[in-house]
């Protein structure tokens, strides 16, 4: 039982906002008052648990890599796959990585992040680095989306590999989420522009099979140049003849996307995940998220990794969303956006009980201090926590009823000890 009390502004959710108290009952939020242990929030302003849509934790440890910012993405991959090669991929690096990547999560508010892990060299302990990545998840408090991703892989590899996976971390468990909801696993190749359609259509039976979420880039210039050149087509014509144009397909980027592929993604039931903190640094382009969202596509909020984003601050790129919405259409409102990084990007993963604070959600939980002077003279503090303070971060950080950020630090790991080994594994 915990209570957050004295809230300047509670956010439950798109059109309920209000000052005071919130219950939480156990792991989920409570529908009636009840008594326990209180978190004071005065002078704060409380939002649901931001969801991360798209990381590649891996490349936490790879950030700021020399040749890998301002070039074609056929220098970028060369570069990164000698970084990930000099390193050596292997269970201890993905737990240090994701360690890494998964407390600067909690700590900037992203209580749910979905790792597109697509690095797997040939006969890698793939079980193994799973669950290493799983097992950082556990040891900060994190619910983790592990989406077993490929890039150029062997298809049949990959899928045994998937399915090997699934056995290890959510044997039977319906949806491939854990009974306990802190894990989930979902398969997703990088895009067509790296992956076979044997890839997909592999990749596809396993999460039919396995009642798994789907999960793929799609349509960064580069994906449609790459697209036409191989096959003559672009990205959302071959993902609809491979099958992957569906309600359970989540779809990252749409940068470059025409008006007749916005209405007809719309009744294909996909949900599209809005990367600009990668996007524009890669000079991929602007997704149209007003546009999508009017054709009635759910858009959600990622930040990606470490290789294109160097910050895994999903409210960061929340106000980049709306810096940048203008430029390809109408402008998005803080509402919106903070709606695209919270039950947006839950849609996507096919967990309608994150993103939101309404009674019976997940108790996934941000709380914000906005009593300082980069907050003063703020009218309406919900649309200031985005507009200002850039990469603000909240004071605590609730995940499933349970304080895993207190007063801007971790409760159950020491961040220095995450960097040093971290620092220590790649030298850097
Ligand atoms: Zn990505």
């Amino acid at each position: 039982m915990l209570t957050i009390t004295g809230a300047d502004a509670i956010h439950i959710d798109g059109s309920t906002e209000y000052a005071g108290d919130l219950h939480l009952s156990g792991a989920v939020v409570a529908a009636v008052p009840v008594h326990g242990e209180t978190l004071d929030a005065t002078g704060c302003v409380v939002t649901p648990g931001l969801v991360n849509a798209h990381h590649h934790l891996l490349q936490t440890a790879f950030r700021t890599l020399p040749g890998t910012r301002g070039v074609p993405m056929a220098t970028w991959l060369p570069t990164m796959a000698a970084a990930y090669t000099d390193a050596g991929i292997d269970p201890d690096l993905c737990h240090t990585a994701a360690a890494a990547g998964l407390a600067e999560a909690l700590l900037s508010g992203v209580t749910t992040v979905a790792d597109h892990h697509l690095t797997w060299p040939s006969g890698a302990d793939t079980v193994g680095m799973a669950e290493a990545t799983v097992a950082a998840a556990r040891e900060l408090g994190a619910r983790l989306v592990f989406v077993r991703g490929t890039a150029r892989d062997d298809p049949q590899e990959a899928a045994l590999s998937a399915e090997a996976i699934a056995a290890a971390l959510v044997p039977g468990r319906v949806g491939g989420i854990s009974d306990d909801g802190m894990l989930q696993l979902a398969v997703g190749p990088a895009g067509v522009h790296s992956d076979s359609p044997e890839t997909f259509r592999l990749l596809g039976e396993v999460a039919n099979r396995l009642d798994l979420r789907r999960r793929t880039q799609a349509n960064e210039q580069v994906d449609v140049a790459i697209a036409l050149e191989k096959y003559g087509k672009r990205p959302i014509d071959l993902l609809e003849e491979w099958g992957w144009l569906a309600p359970d397909v989540t779809l990252a980027h749409l940068c470059d996307v025409t008006d007749d592929e916005i209405r007809r993604l719309a009744p294909s039931g996909i949900t599209a995940t809005h990367a600009p903190g990668c996007d524009l640094p890669m000079g991929w382009g602007i997704a149209p998220v007003a546009a999508l969202r009017a054709a009635g596509v759910v858009v959600g909020l990622g930040t990606s990794g470490g290789g294109s984003n160097d910050a895994g601050h999903l409210l960061a790129d929340a106000r980049l969303a709306m810096q940048v919405a203008p430029l390809v259409g109408p402008p998005l409102s803080a509402r919106d956006v903070l709606g695209l990084a919270t039950e947006g990007s839950a849609a996507g993963l096919g967990r309608p009980e994150l993103g939101h604070l309404r009674p019976g959600a997940a108790a996934d939980l941000c709380v914000w201090d906005v009593s300082g002077v980069a907050d003063a003279g703020v009218a309406d503090p919900v649309a200031g926590l985005l507009w200002a303070s850039p990469g603000r971060r909240p004071r605590h950080v609730v995940v499933a009823g349970r304080v895993v950020v207190r007063d801007y630090q971790l409760v159950s790991s020491d961040e220095r000890d995450i960097v040093a080994k971290l620092t220590a594994r790649v030298g850097r």
